[in-house]
C-alpha cells in the first residue's frame, strides 16, 4: 500500500486511567499517520486513546474522519473537532461505516470494544470478505495474552497456523505503519 490518503482505521481504547505508554502510542501513531499524509478513521470520541491518536493526528495536520453511535455521543464525548463527523443509528452501523472507509486497521491497546472491533476484522478477513492489512501495536507486550491465546487455537486445531499471516504485531507505532506499505500477501483458505 502506497502512503499518502490511505484511510486507516485505529480502533483504540476509551479508557482514560491508562499507563503513560499507551497515551504516547496513541500520540506517537496520530503524528506519524499524519505526517505521512495518511487520514485517520477512527470512533469520533474524545475519550481515553481515542481523542489522543485524534488530537495528535490534527496537531500533525491529518484529516481525521470520526464515526460515533448516536447512543454514544455524549457518553464518548463526540469530537467535534472531526473535519467529518459522522453519527450513525447504532453500534453495528458505526462499525460497518469505519470498516467502509478504512483501507487498513491498526488496533491500539484497548478492551473490550476495541477486542470486538479488531476480532470482527480478523474474522472477516480470513473468511475471505476482504484483504486489507490488520496490525496489532504491541505497546509493551499488550497484546501477548491475544497472541497466546492464537497460538492455542492452532495447537489445538481450532485455527490453522497460516491464520497468523491474516495480521501482523507490531512493536510500536512506527512500525505498524512501516508494514502497511508490506504487500499483502494472499492468505490460505481458513478451513482445517
Ligand atoms: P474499549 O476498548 O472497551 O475502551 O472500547 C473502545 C471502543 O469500542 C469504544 O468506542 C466502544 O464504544 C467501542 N465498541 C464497539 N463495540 C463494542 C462492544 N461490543 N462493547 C463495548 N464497546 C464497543
Amino acid at each position: 500500500m502506497p502512503a499518502g490518503a490511505r484511510h486507516i482505521c485505529v480502533y483504540c481504547s476509551s479508557s482514560t486511567a491508562v499507563d503513560p505508554a499507551h497515551v504516547a502510542a496513541a500520540r506517537e501513531l496520530g503524528g506519524a499517520l499524519a505526517a505521512r499524509g495518511d487520514v485517520l478513521v477512527w470512533g469520533g470520541a474524545t475519550v481515553g486513546l481515542m481523542g489522543e491518536v485524534a488530537r495528535s493526528a490534527r496537531l500533525a495536520g491529518g484529516r481525521t474522519i470520526g464515526v460515533i453511535p448516536e447512543s454514544l455521543l455524549a457518553v464518548e464525548i463526540a469530537d467535534h473537532d472531526a473535519d467529518e463527523l459522522v453519527v450513525t443509528a447504532d453500534m453495528l452501523g458505526r462499525k460497518a461505516e469505519m470498516a467502509r472507509r478504512a483501507d487498513a486497521f491498526i488496533a491500539l491497546p484497548g478492551g473490550f470494544g476495541t477486542l470486538e472491533e479488531l476480532l470482527e476484522q480478523l474474522t472477516a478477513r480470513l473468511l475471505g470478505a476482504h484483504d486489507k492489512p490488520i496490525v496489532l501495536v504491541d505497546v509493551e507486550g499488550f497484546w501477548r495474552p491475544l497472541d497466546a491465546l492464537f497460538a492455542h487455537f492452532y495447537r489445538e486445531r481450532f485455527a490453522r497456523p497460516e491464520s497468523a499471516r491474516a495480521y501482523t504485531m507490531a512493536v510500536d507505532a512506527l512500525s505498524a505503519l512501516a508494514s502497511l506499505d508490506a504487500v499483502g500477501e494472499a492468505l490460505p483458505s481458513k478451513w482445517l
